[in-house]
């Protein structure tokens, strides 16, 4: 440690005075940081970021990969076979269950990594102060000294001391354990206060959960209390699911199943009166036949490609299960503004002073006019260019959306672009087209405001005007009127107001799909210098309305359709006006093109939970929904069964997204604490993403289904054969080693390319998945039962007439196992979309179309080279007890194979896993 930051370390921040803290720490509190300073510091102090707690050590994730109930058979068999004498067949044993360890450890450390590299780059974004100017940076660039912006919804990216506050309430469970918010102050404290009454501070780690604030960086990375506390954080990756754990118990049951046929197994073959060591041999043959030992490692790799397919396209899993519930969603709810819709705001309607205006334009483009709607009575619109000196109550509406407005407007590659919120961003373009811009601003310096919160519903500034104040108000139509007294009419004058001809006005916009802003005024004494919600909570004067179009996504209507053909509902939970809400989602199709019912807030607050729920279901709309409410639709959503997606940005989201099934945070508009409760997030916030992602949780769920349906019916077949040759009183078909190799080697090289599969169009023409739906269905034990039967035959009768034709034990084992491996390339293809798409090409109906078969084929052409290296090595031969097939054996090998074709297509029937897509491009 420096000197410097031992000084630093020194201080009792809370107890120095805010001069003071901006001396010792060489800023200055209103500009921030300059860019050469800020640099200086980043190589002084390092990145903002605390270490990693290096995770589990490699050798024991290794050890832990042996923990399986699975292995221990192997382990203890070839402990068994060492005793016995058996060297070799121990030695291959062991090797094995090694071999079997490094592949499991390799295929998870990859998992891991891949799934915490995307975690991690969803970055933490703050607002600074730098060279004067508010900028947005990753919170690991941020230094002692830096002066950071904080506002609801964000994390406390450093530890700060705060110099100016307002309604500032921080959550610092992380840091107290307390979980009701605390307010901040920013009066000096005493030097013993505990962390707890440090009321000045905002700690690094805690979330802003109301109002807003500014305060100095006093300590980054290691030295703030969060780093002091935990050191280091935790980046540990879980990779267990539903669906493993599921495995686990599965595979569990199916030890003692196979302990006790094993069992009864030796017992019956001594019974008559067969050696010991055989049936030992028979005994472990059987145990080793009926362990799927491939099985975990594909289920690992098929999520990780998941995952890595889900980020492509721009949803990144931050829990794992999450991967396989998006398969089984059948709701999902998400916000309107920039998840369905485009957020690109541009006003095209105003209502002020008793006369109505149309504005023209598109996109933040500057170019448009307003002209005066004056429908003539053939119902055509005469444009009547404005004056805008004619009518005050328009120009001040203009005025009110510019000055009451957090947001800017900046040329990005030649073309207008908004800094912060779009529905500030038109309503500063909206008064372009009038001619009015920043002059004005200067004219009329902001004293004091209340930022726009979604619980309110408003935004309100203070401004001075000539010797007085005045306050402008804009927000929704409801919260707005409410607090109106009088309306301002186009001669300036005030008049009474009139609610009923406004809300014919708000109807008629929201009608055709407007989000509708409400405007007002109130003039304040000359001397109050700050703004607080009491002060505008009556006696506002209402200037007008503007009225927005928000276009819906393009993709968003495609991908609603394809939700709602995979059986899934799409709900639409928004801030926004029901009338506004309930026309878009019209127009985008929602509840499949039929009229679209839609529920307000304050309806939902007012039913029981009974009626909540019922009304959850047929409902479409959920508009002027507060955050809260959200948690509520959830809950009932779940009461009727459902599996639920839900979208959300704000702080007061988190409740609704740790519920929801399936919480998904928006990567671009999304607040931190959404995104710290999601389980994945969209980092193109598009609804679309969503889409995809249950499209590729669907497709894994597939593959899971595809790896199972191949690797079973080998095992049956292995354990039947064992079984009744023992029971028939037949030489052993097949030898524990060599089942081995079969469950191993053979196994994974040809069942991992499933985990590759791409998706098809049919998993989207499906229902959701039932997700109490047992892991092997009834269908899917009926396919297994009968691929077995059919292995069975093929390595019994073909052992047995090798057997009988030639005497030689070691030459019919091994044709009986390649006869094995050709039946299980033609069920492979049966399984896959190549196979899929070469049976329609060859009886010409249709042409599959098919993306990606790379894998399989590798897999196909890998597996035939080691079943060659199997029989044809000497080396392999002395290990496997095997013998070297010549021409007419390995072509009677391939032939005997093929009657799989039929049978894997009487599977197919039996248990369609991946039909012929029934809509034809
Ligand atoms: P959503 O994102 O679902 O459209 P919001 O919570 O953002 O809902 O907005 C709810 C309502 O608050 C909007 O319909 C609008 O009337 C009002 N509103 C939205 N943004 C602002 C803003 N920046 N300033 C004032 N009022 C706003
Ligand atoms: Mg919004």
């Amino acid at each position: 440690m420096t000197a410097t930051e031992e000084k630093l370390l020194e201080h009792h921040w809370h107890n120095l005075s805010l001069k003071e803290v901006a001396q010792i720490l060489d800023s200055n509190p209103k500009t921030g940081l300059s860019a050469a300073e800020v640099s200086q510091r980043q190589q002084k102090y390092g990145p903002n970021e605390l270490k990693a707690k290096p995770g589990k050590s490699p050798i024991v994730r290794f050890l832990l990969q042996f923990n399986q109930p699975l292995l221990y058979i192997l382990l203890i068999a070839g402990a068994i076979k060492a005793l016995l004498g058996s060297w070799v067949n121990a030695g291959v044993i062991w090797g094995v269950t090694l071999i079997n360890a490094i592949i499991g450890y390799v295929q998870e450390a990859k998992a891991e990594s891949a799934i915490s590299a995307l975690a991690s780059a969803v970055r933490t974004e703050a607002t600074v102060m730098r060279n004067g100017e508010k900028v947005r940076v990753s919170s690991t660039e941020i230094v002692p000294g830096d002066v950071v912006l904080l506002a609801s919804g964000d994390k406390v990216p450093a530890d700060l001391r705060l110099i100016d506050v307002r309604n500032l309430q921080v959550n610092e469970s992380a840091l107290t354990g307390e979980s009701v918010a605390v307010e901040k102050t920013t009066q000096q404290i005493d030097v013993d206060a505990p962390l707890a009454e440090r009321t000045n501070m905002a700690y690094a780690g805690s979330f802003v959960t109301f109002g807003t604030a500014r305060g100095i960086v006093v300590a980054i990375a290691q030295d703030t209390e969060t780093g002091r506390i935990s050191q280091l954080i935790d980046r540990g990756t879980n990779l267990v699911t539903p669906l493993t754990r599921k495995f686990d118990r599965f595979s569990r049951t199916l030890l003692y199943i196979i302990l006790g046929v094993a069992a009864l197994t030796f017992a019956v073959g001594i019974g008559y009166g067969n050696s010991l060591v055989d049936m030992f041999e028979a005994a472990v043959a059987l145990a080793v036949s009926a362990i799927p030992e491939g099985l975990p490692a594909v289920v690992t790799v098929t999520l990780a490609i998941g995952v890595s397919r889900m980020a492509r396209r721009n949803a990144i899993i931050r829990k794992l299960p999450a991967v396989e519930t998006l398969g089984g969603a059948t709701v999902i709810c998400s916000d309107k503004t920039g998840t369905l819709t485009e957020n690109q705001m541009t006003v095209q309607a105003i209502y002020a002073g008793e006369k109505q205006y149309k504005v023209s334009g598109s996109g933040y483009s500057p170019e448009g006019e307003i002209f005066e709607d004056t429908a003539t009575n053939d119902g055509a619109v005469a444009q009547k260019p404005v004056d805008f000196n004619a009518n005050v109550a328009l120009r001040e509406c203009l005025i009110a959306g510019l000055l009451c407005n957090d947001s800017r407007i900046e040329v990005k590659d030649g073309q207008n672009a908004v800094i912060g919120d779009p529905t500030e961003g038109a309503l500063i373009i909206a008064a372009n087209k009038a001619g009015l811009n920043d002059s004005h601003e200067e004219a009329m310096p902001r004293v004091d405001t209340i930022p726009f919160e979604s619980e309110f519903q408003y935004m309100a500034t203070l401004h001075e005007q000539g010797r007085g104040r005045v306050i402008y108000v804009k927000g929704s139509v409801e919260a707005l009127l409410k607090r109106c007294e009088r309306m301002l009419d186009a001669q300036g004058e005030f008049q009474p107001l009139d609610t009923v001809t406004i809300q014919a006005q708000v109807d008629a916009m929201a009608h055709q799909g407007l989000r509708v802003l409400a405007f007002a005024k109130k003039n304040a004494p000359a001397q109050q210098t700050s703004l607080d919600h009491d002060d505008i909570a009556t006696g506002l004067i209402f200037i007008g309305l503007q009225g927005m179009i928000d276009p819906p996504r393009p993709e968003a209507i495609k991908a609603v359709q394809a939700c709602q053909e995979a059986g899934i509902q799409v709900k639409m939970i928004t801030g926004d006006h029901a009338v506004t809400a309930q026309a878009i989602a019209q127009r985008m199709g929602f509840n499949h093109h039929k009229e679209v019912i839609a529920f307000t807030g304050q309806q939902l607050a007012q039913m029981d939970d009974r009626e909540l729920a019922n009304a959850v279901e047929n409902a479409a709309v959920f508009a002027r929904v507060a955050p809260e409410q959200k948690l509520r639709l959830v809950e009932a959503l779940q009461s009727k069964g459902e599996i639920v997606a839900m979208t959300g940005d704000g702080v007061n989201d988190a409740p609704a997204l740790r519920q929801a099934d399936i919480g998904i945070a928006m990567g671009g508009a999304g607040t931190e604490v959404a995104k710290e409760a999601a389980d994945m997030i969209l980092t193109d916030d598009n609804f679309a993403s969503i889409e995809a992602a249950v499209e590729e949780g669907r497709t894994v769920y597939r593959n899971l289904i595809k790896a199972i349906a191949f690797i079973l019916p080998v095992n049956g077949g292995e354990s039947m054969t064992i079984l009744i040759s023992v029971l028939l009183a037949r030489v052993l078909p097949i030898l524990s080693l060599q089942v081995l190799w079969l469950n191993m080697v053979n196994s994974i090289a040809m069942t991992v390319p499933l985990a590759f599969e791409p998706k098809s169009e049919i998993v989207m023409q499906q229902p959701p998945r039932n997700p109490n739906e047992p892991l092997l269905s009834r269908k899917l034990v009926q396919r297994i039962i009968l691929i077995s039967a059919f292995n069975w035959i093929l390595i019994f009768g073909m052992f047995e007439w090798v057997l009988r034709d030639t005497g030689n034990v070691a030459l019919a084992r091994t044709m009986a196992i390649q006869a094995l491996v050709s039946g299980r390339i033609f069920y492979l293809l049966s399984l896959s979309q190549l196979g899929v798409a070469i049976a329609t090409r060859l009886i010409g109906r249709g042409r599959e179309s098919f993306s990606d078969a790379r894998a399989i084929v590798i897999g196909i052409v890998g597996a035939v080279i080691l079943q060659i290296i199997f029989s044809q090595v000497g080396f392999m031969n002395a290990l496997f007890s095997t013998a070297p097939l010549n021409w007419n054996q390995w072509l009677i090998c391939l032939l005997v194979g093929l009657p799989m074709i039929p049978t894997a297509i009487i599977a197919n029937r039996i248990d369609p896993i991946e039909k012929v897509s029934s809509r034809r491009r």
